[in-house]
């Protein structure tokens, strides 16, 4: 024995373990062998087997018994047919038989039998067939348009849809070579692409698929319309080559145009924004997220991602002074008292100093509960508006030549300290104090150096006062102090305290200032003007009483 013969199956071993059923016939169809394939294909293992032709039915029976008589003429070295088997078990079958003479007799004593399952590849071919079908039709229907270019740039399918959007009769199209159609496709910018840039050559020269292209194509009005277009290589050849290009295509231009115009739109904002100081925020109330734009987060001096994107962590950057309004107001405006919010808060910059910011915002979205959603607002740098509207209240408040509050802020401000002391039931002194022979120090010695008294007595005013308190420069060298919280008793000994101080200063020439003053305190219910007749009339008795004095009313 050689190794050969134990690792070689021999023919025997090969027809018998076949899978396909192999066997022979006589020339009337008796079997005279056959594998187990055979014997399992027919469902039957008890031998012998029914004549061949037996095996089938009607048109298949006589198709074999023809067959078997022409290779008994002699006419015949095989024949195939493809034929219905039905099995004992009630299977039915697709069976391909195929037979060959044996030998060279003429005609031959035997025929060799091959017979196989052919069910299943009869259902692919059947079921290929119709999902070709189909997809032709999805194609044909379809709202997008498609072509299909092999490789050398023929277009081998085009549906109405791209015959309609290309601007070409589909005739044509499918008769047509891409490049001699004379599409010119433009990109975004409106600018001609070369024939190579288009994503359909594209594809075919590098085999990378292309998405979402948008393309300009002028229509037969001399309109641009605009295409997205997506390809899609094929691949059928072995060594990878590229077969053909499918490209699908949709009219978007009004899409495209109405993204235009938000561009041009939010460029104008953009623009109006890097003057305005403005930036954008966004609050998300179930997820929590309160996002800032990038020129917010510029205003405060941050970069884009520098901002930690919640509620409270922006709040935290609000002044410990204005964040319980401003979260008041906000939440009024949620609980809808309010249409909008509005309003000027001090923020922490990265730097660490505080800038005035202008908090405005609304409600976007409401959720099915009336729940708000979203909120979205602006933020403003305020810093110019506040310095001019500080510049403007200080204009309008207090005296140019003194710094002191001038006397139609004076008359407001006492007002209100009035009223808070009547309504809390304190007491307020008032002191008028006038300066005694002030024109004689003009006279002397020069315009100036009476600026220089009324300077020096509004300082020391300032000095003496409590926080509480305020001095309003009453008229030309007259002045009013305000007391709140002082009672009768402490408005004279503060006026007499002033007396002296003011008795300190001098003139060039050496002497002291003297003044005459006159001291009030509030009664119950007196009005403003009421009080300031009193204190008016008793500084004018200081005069007559020669001067250099403070006057009170007795007890
Ligand atoms: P009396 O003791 O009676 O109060 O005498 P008097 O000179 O102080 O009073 P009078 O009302 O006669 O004069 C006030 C003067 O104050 C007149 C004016 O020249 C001067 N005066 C008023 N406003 C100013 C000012 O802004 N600057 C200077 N330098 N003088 C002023
Ligand atoms: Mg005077
Ligand atoms: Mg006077």
């Amino acid at each position: 024995m050689d190794a050969r013969a134990r690792t070689d199956p021999t023919l025997d071993d090969l027809v018998r373990h076949a899978s396909t059923g192999i066997g022979s016939v006589d020339l009337d169809g008796r079997w005279r062998s056959g594998n187990r394939a055979l014997g399992e294909l027919l469902a039957r293992d008890s031998w012998p087997l029914p004549d061949l032709p037996a095996l089938f039915e009607g048109r298949d029976r006589v198709k074999v018994e023809r067959g078997l008589k022409r290779f008994a003429r002699g006419d015949r070295d095989s024949d195939v047919h493809d034929l219905t088997l039905k099995r004992p078990d009630g299977r039915t079958l697709k069976v391909r038989l195929d037979l060959c003479r044996i030998g060279d007799d003429s005609p031959p004593s035997a025929l060799l039998v091959l017979l196989a399952d052919i069910t299943a590849a009869r259902q692919i071919r059947r079921q290929l067939k119709a999902s070709e079908a189909r997809m032709q039709s999805v194609i044909r229907a379809m709202a997008e348009g498609v072509v299909v270019v092999d490789r050398s740039g023929g277009i081998r399918i085009a549906n109405t849809r791209a015959a309609e959007l290309l601007g070409i009769g589909q005739e044509r199209l499918l008769t047509g070579q891409l490049g001699e159609l004379g599409l010119v496709f433009h990109d975004v910018n409106g600018d001609p692409l070369a024939p190579g840039q288009v994503p359909v050559a594209r594809t075919l020269a590098t085999g990378a698929p292309q998405r979402d292209v948008t393309l300009g194509l002028y229509d037969a009005d001399g309109g641009m319309r605009w295409l997205e277009m997506s390809t899609e290589p094929v691949q059928t050849d072995s060594e990878g080559r590229i077969e053909a290009v499918v490209a699908t295509f949709s009219d978007i231009t009004r899409r495209h145009m109405a993204e235009l115009k938000l561009r041009d739109s939010e460029e104008r904002l953009s623009l109006a924004m890097s003057g305005a100081k403005l930036g954008f925020w966004h609050w998300e109330l179930e997820r929590k997220v309160l996002s800032f734009s990038e020129s917010a987060a510029n205003l405060l001096g941050y970069a884009d991602d520098e901002v930690v994107e919640s509620r409270s962590a922006i709040m935290e950057l609000v002044h410990a002074d204005d964040r319980e309004a401003l979260i008041q107001r906000m939440q009024a405006h949620l609980d809808a008292f309010q249409r909008d919010f509005d309003m000027d808060v001090r923020m922490c910059r990265k730097s660490g100093d505080f800038a005035w910011m202008n908090i405005r915002g609304r409600v976007v979205t409401r959720g099915k509960d009336d729940a708000p959603r979203r909120v979205a607002g602006t933020i403003m740098d305020i810093g110019e508006r506040k310095q001019l509207e500080a510049r403007l209240h200080e204009l309008a408040t207090t005296d140019g030549l003194t710094g002191v509050f001038n006397r139609r802020h004076g008359q407001e401000w006492m007002e209100a300290a009035l009223d808070a002391a009547e309504r809390l039931n304190h007491p307020l002194g008032f002191v008028l104090l006038d300066i005694d022979h002030f024109k004689q120090v003009n006279d002397r010695f020069g315009h100036d150096a009476g600026d220089e008294v009324l300077r020096q007595i509004a300082a020391l005013l300032r000095d003496r006062i409590r926080g509480t308190d305020a001095v309003a420069r009453w008229g030309g060298e007259e002045f009013a102090v305000m007391l709140p919280g002082t009672d009768g008793a402490g408005t004279v000994q503060f006026a007499q305290q002033l007396l002296e101080a003011i008795r300190k200063l001098s003139t060039p020439d050496g002497r002291p200032i003297t003044s005459s003053l006159g001291a009030v305190a509030r009664r119950a219910g007196e009005g403003s003007g009421e009080l300031v007749k009193r204190a008016d009339r008793l500084m004018y008795r200081a005069k007559q009483a020669g001067r250099d004095r403070v006057e009170a009313e007795a007890d």
